[in-house]
């Protein structure tokens, strides 16, 4: 059952509950009164209460359920808000990491037989801001909305993916491990090689460089972060508009690769990791 409607449940039963517990004390009341229910005034009187009880009750307890429902309502346009980048509509940047972290946990969780692998995928459009400064920062927001929602479609339900800040996404695919994120890579890299904007005399083919981590252990996500950064600097390195992948095995390879892998890197972009 969904969290929402089970807390709706609880609440009614809850009112449910109370006006049980208000009709025990006006049988009480009238029992104190007449001395018993003997009387035909005393159990006249009990019938009356208990409808009058009844009868003002309902209209509260309908529109305090009517008053939930609202918030209900209010509270889930507020959360998507906060969580939402407001130009493209996909994760910002804290939701993604919040919830990409809360997938890797619920890995460790596993046994390791079960454990999907999963991969991390850094999105980052080529050569944008030569697209703000020929033709506008109109078009470049076009290009970021193109490439999201690209994005969105090309990966399953389950899968995140969000807008790590100006012209950078990430992906996080679940189940999917080095071969599948490979293809699901290069799917999205030529989708996007699609994707044109910018007046009709001036168009403009987009193009993204994607680099990725598969892994199947849990591991912190700004490690995983850092890794898959040092690939899309490679992809960037290597003439853009490409994605480079690579695996992780074992704890100990994990932390062999993440003592090798920002080096060079890091000296170059530092704020790229220092950021998430
Ligand atoms: P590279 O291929 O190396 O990634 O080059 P690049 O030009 O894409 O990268 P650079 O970091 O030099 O420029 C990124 C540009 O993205 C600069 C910034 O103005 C632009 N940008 C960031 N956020 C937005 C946004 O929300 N809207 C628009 N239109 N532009 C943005
Ligand atoms: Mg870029
Ligand atoms: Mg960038």
């Amino acid at each position: 059952m969904h969290p929402s409607i089970d807390h709706l449940t609880r609440f009614c039963l809850e009112l449910l509950g109370l006006t049980a517990t208000m009709v025990g004390v006006v049988v009480l009341a009238v029992h104190y009164h007449f001395g018993g229910f003997a009387a035909p005034e005393a159990r006249g009187s009990l019938v009356f209460c208990v409808l009058v009880l009844l009868g003002s009750a309902l209209p509260l307890q309908l529109y305090a359920v009517a008053r939930i429902m609202r918030l209900r309502t209010q509270n889930r346009r507020l959360f998507e808000f906060a969580t939402r980048d407001g130009l493209t509509q996909v994760l910002n940047r804290t939701a993604f990491k919040k919830s990409a972290e809360l997938a890797i946990a619920r890995m460790g969780g596993l046994r390791s037989g079960d454990m999907p692998a999963c991969t991390l995928l850094i999105i980052d459009a080529d050569h944008f801001k030569r697209i703000n400064d020929r033709l506008g920062h109109h078009t470049g927001d076009e290009a970021l909305t193109a490439i999201a929602d690209t994005l969105r479609r090309s990966v399953r339900q389950n899968d995140l993916v969000g807008r790590l800040g100006g012209e950078e996404f990430a992906i996080l695919l679940r189940n999917a491990g080095y071969e599948e994120g490979r293809i699901v890579a290069e799917r999205l890299r030529l989708a996007i090689h699609q994707l044109e904007v910018g007046p009709a005399n001036r168009r403009v083919r987009l193009s993204v460089s994607l680099g990725g981590i598969a892994f199947r252990n849990p591991v912190a996500f700004n490690a995983l972060y850092k890794l898959a950064d040092a690939n899309l600097y490679r992809a960037k390195a290597t003439g853009r508009n490409r994605s480079t992948l690579t695996q992780l095995g074992s704890l100990d390879q994990t932390r062999a690769a993440l003592a090798e892998a920002p080096r060079g890197e890091d000296a170059e972009r530092p704020q790229r990791i220092a950021a998430v």
